[in-house]
C-alpha cells in the first residue's frame, strides 16, 4: 500500500518512519510512503503556504492552490478507484478501528497535513474523505498522520509478520482485548490467574473470553451496543 503526506514539516516523519515496524514494512514493502513537501508547490521566492482569512481574525490559513497544485502535481483526483485523498482536520470523521480497517482496502492513501488555523475552506471540496483523531486541537497534521499509517500498516497481510495476532486485539468484534501477563507469576503478591499457568488451552480461551467481555463491559459498555 502506498501512502503519501502533504506537509510543511517533512522532517517531522524522520524518526518514526525509521523506526521499528514502519522501518520494516517499508523495507519488505509492504507499505511505501512518499512525504511531499507543500512549500515545493509555492510560487514566491519565500515560500508562502498560507495567507491571512478573508474577514480577519487570529492566525493564518492554508491556501487552496497551494494544495490544489501539489495534489495536481501527483495526479491526486479525488473520486479515483482505490485511492483515497484524506484531509486531516479535528472537524473530520472520528478515526477508530472500523475506519481503520476501511482504509486498509485502498491501494493509496494521501494524508494532508494542516497547519496554522487549518485550511481555506475550498480544500476540502479537493479530498474525498476528511478524519479527526479523536476530539482534541492538536498544533499539526503531522502526528494524525503518523497515527493513521501506523493503525492502516498493522491490518496489512504480512505487515506484522507472525509473532503478533490481530484476531484478538481490542475492538476485534466489538471487545477489548483480555488482560496479559508475563515473568515473574508473583510480584509483590501480585498473582498471575491461575488457569494461565496450567497450559491448558481450552481454558484458557475460555478465560479470556470471558475477561474480555467483563473487560469490555466494565469500561467501553458503548462498544457492546
Ligand atoms: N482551527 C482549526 C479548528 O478549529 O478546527 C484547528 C487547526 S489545527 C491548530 C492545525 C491542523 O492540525 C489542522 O488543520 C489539522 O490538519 C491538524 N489537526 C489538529 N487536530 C487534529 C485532529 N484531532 N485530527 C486530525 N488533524 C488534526
Amino acid at each position: 500500500m502506498k501512502f503519501r503526506i502533504l506537509t510543511i514539516f517533512p522532517e517531522a516523519f524522520d524518526s518514526y518512519f525509521n523506526t521499528s515496524l514502519i522501518k520494516r514494512g517499508q523495507a519488505k514493502e509492504f507499505i511505501d510512503i512518499e512525504i511531499v513537501n507543500l512549500r515545493d508547490y509555492a510560487t514566491d521566492p519565500h515560500k508562502t503556504v498560507d495567507g491571512r482569512p478573508y474577514g480577519g481574525g487570529a492566525g493564518m490559513v492554508m491556501r487552496v492552490d497551494i494544495i490544489d497544485r501539489a495534489l495536481n502535481g501527483m495526479k491526486g483526483k479525488k473520486g479515483s478507484k482505490g485511492k483515497l485523498i484524506v484531509l486531516l482536520t479535528p472537524q473530520g470523521k472520528k478515526f477508530d478501528q472500523k475506519l481503520v480497517t476501511k482504509l486498509s482496502n485502498y491501494k493509496e492513501i494521501t494524508l494532508i497535513c494542516g497547519r496554522y488555523e487549518g485550511f481555506d475552506e475550498r480544500v476540502r471540496s479537493l479530498v474525498d474523505m476528511e478524519i479527526s483523531i479523536g476530539d482534541f486541537v492538536m498544533t499539526g497534521g503531522e502526528i494524525p498522520a503518523m497515527a493513521v499509517v501506523d493503525a492502516v500498516s498493522r491490518l496489512i497481510p504480512g505487515f506484522l509478520g507472525k509473532a503478533e495476532s490481530l484476531s484478538d486485539e481490542s475492538f476485534n468484534n466489538r471487545l477489548l482485548e483480555y488482560p496479559q501477563y508475563t515473568r515473574p507469576d508473583v510480584y509483590k503478591k501480585m498473582l498471575v490467574p491461575k488457569v494461565l499457568l496450567t497450559g491448558h488451552h481450552a481454558n484458557v480461551n475460555e478465560w479470556r473470553g470471558k475477561e474480555s467481555l467483563k473487560r469490555t463491559k466494565k469500561r467501553r459498555p458503548d462498544l457492546l451496543k
